[in-house]
């Protein structure tokens, strides 16, 4: 691992979750944690050799990607963890996402793994406004939910770390299927990012740009193609697990694991809740099943 600088207080540690840093003195906020345990690690010898030690955590949301490191990192250094309500929750009883995923009964083993269910951590500052002073440095934050209920990003110096609310062109094109859990939230917060100046952005998924519009108008582009192919599928009625498969094949994505089908159905009822919304499908009854049908 390698701290990247960005300005003379504001850097990165690019990694499967890049690590926001933030300098004050000898000091650092960190933005999200990695992993687990081994990612927390490497994270903490790469300030270690920056000269800084971690006074506080921000997380941007709730998936164990971007809080498995938490609980190691709060034990080494008593950082004080700041999130956004509802995320804060999630954070504090990760158990809660792989319950979700499972329509919130108690969930299968193949949900309880570290990529869906983090340690627990303690959050001791719940962030609300959009303003945050962490010793002496203020921070803005930024509301980014759809990818996940209360999403944040966090701007310092001119750098918006802006979460998962854009993923790389190489992640749209591996996962075809890019995680929503609002597509209405989400569109909304990718207009906020398209409406911003700031000097530079660092999604938490693909490196750091001076220009975002580019990548927020590709994610945009996937998800009107993506409400495309759902309204494609219900050209017959269909259950979620057919407008699902209809998606998987429309995009050739092959499900062969627990994990990805639930986070693809949890995705594929984004899709059907927002196209609801706006009234253009509907729920019908065949034979003791929810369908879709468009109006
Ligand atoms: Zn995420």
């Amino acid at each position: 691992m390698e701290l990247r600088e960005i300005t003379d207080a504001v850097g990165y540690i690019p990694d499967a979750v890049n690590i926001g840093v933030i300098r004050d003195g000898s000091e650092a906020i960190i933005v999200d944690t990695g992993l687990d345990k081994g990612t927390a690690k490497d994270i903490l010898k790469t300030l270690e050799g920056a000269g800084l030690t971690v006074k506080a955590i921000i997380n941007t949301h709730h998936h164990a990607d971007h809080i498995g490191g938490n609980a190691y990192i709060k034990n080494r250094t008593e950082a004080i963890i700041y999130a956004s309500e509802i995320e804060a929750g999630l954070i504090e009883s990760p158990i809660l996402e792989p319950t979700y995923l499972f329509s919130g009964a108690a969930p299968i083993q193949g949900l309880r793994n570290r990529f869906l269910l983090a340690k627990p951590s303690k959050v001791d500052h719940i962030i609300t406004g959009n303003r945050l002073t962490i010793g002496g440095v203020e921070v803005g934050i930024v509301g980014l939910a759809g990818h996940s209920p209360n999403q944040i990003g966090v701007a310092v110096d001119g750098v918006l770390f802006c979460a998962d609310t854009v993923f790389s062109m190489r992640v749209v094109e591996k996962y075809k299927l890019p995680f929503v859990q609002d597509v209405s939230g989400l569109k909304e917060s990718l207009r906020t990012l398209k409406a911003s100046s700031y000097d530079h952005y660092v999604p938490s998924h693909a490196g750091a740009k001076e220009d975002i519009t580019e990548l927020a108008d590709a994610n945009l582009g996937a998800i009107h193609g993506i409400e495309a192919m759902v309204l494609d599928v219900l050209e017959e009625h269909r259950t979620t697990e057919g407008v699902l498969a209809g998606l998987c094949a429309a995009t050739g994505l092959e499900i062969g694991r627990a994990q990805a089908y639930y986070l693809n159905n949890t995705l594929t009822m984004a899709y059907l809740s927002s196209l609801e919304s706006e009234g253009r499908v509907k729920t019908l009854f065949r034979g003791n099943l929810l369908h879709w049908e468009k109006t």
